[in-house]
């Protein structure tokens, strides 16, 4: 198969995007990001900080209070609707920049990440014209109705594992629905969303409607979530950052959404077909280098199927064609940053410490000569795992899983059950009862049966736990990003009465 195009080997440049300009940062400072395949530099870029978050929040108030107060809904689902177009006539660019900046393979950013980027803005534009209000049947001689109106200025704060994807699931609900926004990428991932905001003035948002100012969490991050400005913040990474945020958050009472780690169970109960099943756990846990907050990272083994599914399982792992990202036959890239490699290897050690076994992979695989600088790991599995364990209870965000085996459906519900988190499960059994009676009793918010990791810009993804809460996608987005008012209206033109005539 062929190479697709890797961007140029120069260093690009980009800047801040506030109030519909590209502007260089107050401070003057860049920082820059590597292509993680190589750690060679792939872009220089404006580094926000307080000074330029408070910029663009005033930009952003200025539009949600004048020119996009002013759009109608229609008009604001046209625009995102030529939003998705744009983008999907720039798949090609788009994907092989987000490979470039993130290192995931071309196959994924081509075929999944930019699709779903289209998908998500398309899927809004259309629930512009259908954001509404309702009549309350109250009693007397009375009218009693609600407007649903945007939250005003939001914040949103995305990480770097989907970077496009990520920046779509938080803006198009959010412009669906009539609100300003000023959102930050994770600093290892700003140039695709920098490109989306050329996009974003081509299809005619006003000034100021989207403001993107990349930056460093602990600075650019830590200023917007605590902006008095704000009327909203969103929140997709880790748990402890999204904790951080929603303590900045309370001191202003600032409205909070947060989409925050996990540690799936993804279970496998012996009538599975087992070849689907270890296809499952491969997409669980393998896809985007594990970099998936809803990864499959617990499998849970029925114990009379542990041999034939591990044997299976390593085999196929260590069959995946891990290298070069723009190469179109390559199935795993490099993780995003030197930092995330570092914590993936660490956690090997802790799983050798705690009596887990390296059962597949465990290491870095030997690469050509060009990619000895960049940030790969093998697909690795982890037998011989007790749910207490720290690599059983702690998100490693890699392609990192550990297997656990399970002999009665009730122990294996309460294994599944205990952890911090809750954002997914997967289960694969042929029995329905078994596995829709799992879907109710495991406490997360998606729950996926003979299948893992599916997506669609309509249907609802969010945590129970501390996997965060509420809703993006499908029409629950809209609940984040809307507020209700109810209004009532006295029809008998008569005094109140209650104090005398
Ligand atoms: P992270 O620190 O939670 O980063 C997510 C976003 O929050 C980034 O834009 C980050 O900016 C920003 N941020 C960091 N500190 C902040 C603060 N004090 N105030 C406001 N914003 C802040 O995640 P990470 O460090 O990149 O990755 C660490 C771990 O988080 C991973 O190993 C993984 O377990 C988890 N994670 C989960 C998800 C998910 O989808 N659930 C996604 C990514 C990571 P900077 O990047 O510029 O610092
Ligand atoms: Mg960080």
């Amino acid at each position: 198969m062929s190479s697709a195009q890797a961007p140029s080997e120069t260093p690009r440049h980009y800047q801040l995007f506030i109030d519909g300009k590209f502007v260089d940062a107050e401070s003057g400072k860049t920082f820059t990001t590597p292509n993680p395949a190589t750690g060679e530099t792939l872009a220089e870029v404006a580094e926000a900080d307080k000074a330029d978050i408070d910029k663009a929040v005033q930009a952003a108030r200025r539009a949600f209070e004048g020119k996009w107060s002013t759009i109608s809904a229609r008009d604001r689902g046209r625009m995102l609707y030529k939003l998705s177009q744009l983008v999907e006539s720039k798949t090609k660019e788009l994907a092989a920049l987000e490979t470039a900046d993130n290192g995931k393979p071309i196959r994924e950013s081509q075929y999944i990440d930019i699709p779903s980027v289209v998908e998500n803005f398309e899927y809004f534009a259309g629930w512009a014209t259908k954001i509404e209000g309702e009549t309350i049947p109250v009693p007397g001689q009375m009218f009693n109705y609600t407007l649903r109106e945007p939250v005003g200025v939001c914040g949103q704060i995305i990480p770097w594992n989907f970077p496009l994807l990520m920046a779509a699931w938080k803006l198009a609900p959010a412009l669906a629905a009539g609100n300003t926004v000023v959102l930050k990428p994770a600093e290892q991932t700003p140039v695709t969303i920098l490109e989306l905001a050329k996009l974003i003035q081509e299809a005619g948002f006003p000034e100021g409607v989207v403001n993107i100012v990349p930056g460093f969490g602990e600075t650019a991050g830590a200023a917007l979530a605590a902006h008095k400005g704000i009327d909203k913040v969103a929140f997709t990474g880790s748990t402890e950052v999204g904790k951080m945020i929603a303590h900045a958050a309370a001191d202003n009472l600032t409205k909070v959404s947060l989409e925050l780690g996990g540690k799936a169970p993804n279970i496998v109960f012996a009538d599975a077909d087992i070849e689907q099943a270890v296809s499952g756990a491969m997409m669980g846990i393998f896809f985007n280098q594990g970099q998936v907050c809803c990864a499959g990272s617990r499998i849970f083994l029925d114990e009379r199927v542990k041999d034939e599914f591990l044997d299976r399982f390593k085999a196929r792992a260590e069959k995946i064609v891990v290298g070069d990202p723009t190469n179109a036959a390559t199935q795993m890239g490099p993780q995003v940053s030197e930092e995330q490699l570092a914590r993936i290897k660490g956690y090997c050690d802790i799983a050798t410490e705690e009596g887990a076994t390296v059962f597949a992979g465990g290491c870095s695989p030997q690469l050509e000569e060009k990619f000895q600088k960049g940030f790969f790991f093998q697909p690795t599995i982890f037998s011989e795992v007790k749910n207490s364990m720290r690599v059983a209870q702690e998100e490693i965000f890699g392609p990192v899983t550990s297997v656990i085996t399970f002999k009665d459906e009730d122990d294996l519900v309460r294994q599944a059950n205990d952890t911090i988190y809750g954002l997914s499960a997967g289960i694969w059994t042929r029995d329905i009862t078994r596995a829709h009676r799992f879907a109710k009793q495991v406490h997360a918010g998606v729950i996926w049966i003979n299948t893992f990791n599916m997506f669609n810009a309509a249907s609802p993804f969010g945590g129970y736990k501390q996997s965060g809460y509420g809703r993006e996608m499908g029409r629950h987005a809209l609940d984040l990003y809307t507020q209700v008012k109810s209004v009532w209206v006295d029809l008998s033109g008569k005094p109140i009465g209650w104090f005398g005539n």
